[in-house]
């Protein structure tokens, strides 16, 4: 598929940068605070709530992986040890924007991370439950409370219901269209490639401008409907269909899903917290918005979940609406949850869904590229059998 034949929307999913930069000037202009976040269990509805604008950080290149080293020890999963790099280095431009960053008690390597990069900046440490029972969602709720209290302190605005609804509703029309987006993959010869879908999934922490990143994604979809229409497809006829799950993945360190391209794969269904589970799930709306938030959010399912039962409840959802070939299950080394995860899923996915499992551990370098080439171009030929 030539750069022409793509859906023209996609170019502004091209340089998150300069677009953040683009939209950043007016809002520090006005005095508007930046909160950088890591992961998905930070909730950006009570962020802007509050009147602050959250924003991704950078933790999915080598680069900066030499420098944490010099402070974190080297057997450490490489997305900890990039997001600390980038900080210490100060070479991510989303986090010299940050006034403050927000943390969560996910795993053990992260978690005392953020202890070390308070010192480089003031963090909020949200203290996550580890499953989703009546105690786990009142401490989180209570959680959910503390965190409006801080950035209530950072920017001077109270957090209301109707701003917390307001921020609701245009985050779940985010998801709605996210996931529409998503659908397209369910095609036999979807109209998009897995690398542009994805980066167009990585982009929502990026934009600032939630309503023009909406309206992106509505114009998008409809593109898509015509390109589909016509047939233009990136992929050939009967290519395997790969769901991929596992450590998260982006811009920098999306190897994996590169390698499949190569040969010929299509990444069906993107199941890790950079791709479906960031937007599974709505918010429920017209109860009490905090509660409603804090129940979504504590339903993320991670694996420092224990147990994590939604990962397999959405892996099956995601096996009967995209039909995929194969499932690759990536884990960053030195990931323990994804990792010691691993054996149930394979299980799962042989026995339950009877697909063929490919478990992939790896790091953000290119040492392994052959290596890994011939490993799952090996997987794929498998199920052309
Ligand atoms: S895998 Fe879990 S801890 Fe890591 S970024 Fe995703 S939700 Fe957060
Ligand atoms: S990939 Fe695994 S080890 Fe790395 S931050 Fe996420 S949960 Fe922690």
């Amino acid at each position: 598929m030539s750069e022409a034949q793509k859906a023209p929307t996609l170019a502004k999913f091209a340089s998150p940068v300069d677009r953040f930069h683009l939209e950043m000037e007016p809002l520090k202009d006005a005095g508007t605070k930046v909160a950088g976040i890591y992961c998905v269990f930070a909730p950006l509805e009570l962020v802007r709530a509050a009147g602050a604008v959250p924003v991704g950080l950078c933790g999915k290149k080598q680069g900066p992986i030499p420098d944490a080293e010099r402070v974190l020890p080297a057997n450490l999963c490489p997305l900890i040890k990039a997001s600390y790099g980038y900080a210490l280095t100060n070479s991510c431009p989303y986090w010299a924007a940050s006034d403050f960053i927000l943390g969560e008690t996910t795993c053990d390597g992260k978690k005392k991370m953020f202890e070390i990069m308070a010192r480089l900046k003031p963090l909020h440490m949200m203290r996550l439950p580890t499953d989703t029972s009546a105690e786990a969602r009142a401490l989180w709720l209570a959680e959910m409370h503390r965190l409006a209290d801080y950035l209530t302190a950072q920017t001077g605005i109270a957090v209301t219901d109707e701003a917390l609804r307001r921020e609701i509703s245009i985050q779940n029309r985010i998801r709605t269209a996210l996931l529409d987006l998503a659908a397209c993959a369910a095609e036999p010869q979807p109209p998009i490639s897995s690398l542009d879908l994805m980066g167009v999934f990585e982009s929502r922490t990026f934009v600032l401008n939630q309503e023009g990143y909406l309206a992106d994604l509505l114009a998008l979809r409809a593109e898509l409907r015509e390109l589909s229409a016509k047939g233009v497809s990136p992929y050939k006829k009967g290519a395997p269909r790969i769901l991929l799950t596992g450590s998260p993945i982006g811009r920098g360190s999306e190897k994996v899903v590169r390698l499949l391209e190569d040969a010929g794969a299509v990444v069906v269904a993107l199941e890790n917290c950079t791709g479906i589970k960031s937007v599974v799930g709505l918010v429920e709306e017209g109860g009490d918005p905090m509660a409603a938030l804090a129940a979504r959010y504590l339903a993320t399912p991670c694996s420092c979940m224990s147990p994590n039962t939604g990962r397999f409840a959405l892996i099956d959802d995601l096996a009967r609406q995209f039909k995929p070939t194969g499932v690759i299950d990536l884990v960053w080394q030195a990931c323990h949850t994804y990792n010691v995860e691993s054996f149930d899923l394979g299980r799962h996915v042989t026995e339950k869904l009877e697909l063929p499992y490919l478990k992939v551990e790896t790091d953000y370098t290119e040492s392994d590229m052959e290596q890994l080439r011939t490993r799952i171009e090996a997987f794929l030929e498998l199920q052309a059998k």
